[in-house]
């Protein structure tokens, strides 16, 4: 990745991100030169995935929230990607599956499960419309996703940030990256389009 890609990296995307606090929370008690060039690594790694592909998955994700609309369930979608390729799919069906489990990330990490023969999704990254709850956050971490990308904050129930922070716990081994705001502005607003035509 050239320079200048990388300093705009920092300075458009890094405001946004937990990046940082994870690294401050890890590394709190090493001298401040060693938590910078450990906060740069982590922007460096994170700049590997390219925004142009978080914002394609994540408008896949959001066409499965508009089929969820349709449908008339709460229009949350995911997508499960895999080298680059969406392994699964899926939009929220705890209506049609009488299932209050069946939102839209678990049904895909179910699908992708069943279709690579493994309930660990190493390597894959998971799209989604809205900041996973605190189940979808207890799914990911069983299933060793190591990315998570999502649309917008859940102030009700979010469980990355908003009211838990369940993927950064210190207690846990595995921490998954986590990169909020991709399309954020259009995944809450299919949500309260959605909330508003039922009123
Ligand atoms: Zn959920």
């Amino acid at each position: 990745m050239g320079c200048s890609l990388f300093l705009q990296f920092l300075i458009v995307k890094q405001p946004d991100s937990l990046v940082f606090q994870s690294f401050s929370m890890r590394l709190a008690g090493y001298e401040p030169r060693v938590r910078f060039f450990a906060f740069l690594f982590a922007c460096y790694s994170q700049a590997e995935h390219s925004v142009e592909d978080d914002i394609q998955f994540m408008q896949a994700a959001l066409e499965e929230a508009r089929a969820a609309a349709e449908a008339g369930e709460v229009p949350i979608g995911a997508v499960l990607v895999l080298d680059g390729k969406i392994l699964a799919r899926s939009n929220n069906r705890t209506i049609r599956d009488t299932d209050p489990t069946a939102h839209a990330e678990i049904v895909a990490l179910r699908e992708a499960s069943k279709l690579i023969g493994n309930y660990r999704l190493s390597a894959t990254t998971l799209y989604v419309t809205i900041e996973p709850c605190i189940m979808c956050a207890g799914a990911i971490i069983q299933a060793r996703v190591p990315r998570i990308v999502y649309g917008a904050d859940d102030p009700k129930g979010g469980a990355v940030r908003s009211c838990f922070e369940a993927l950064s716990h210190p207690r846990l081994n595995h921490q998954p990256e986590v990169t909020p705001g991709i399309l954020a502005e259009e995944a809450a607003s299919i949500l309260q389009s959605f909330f508003a035509a039922r009123r």
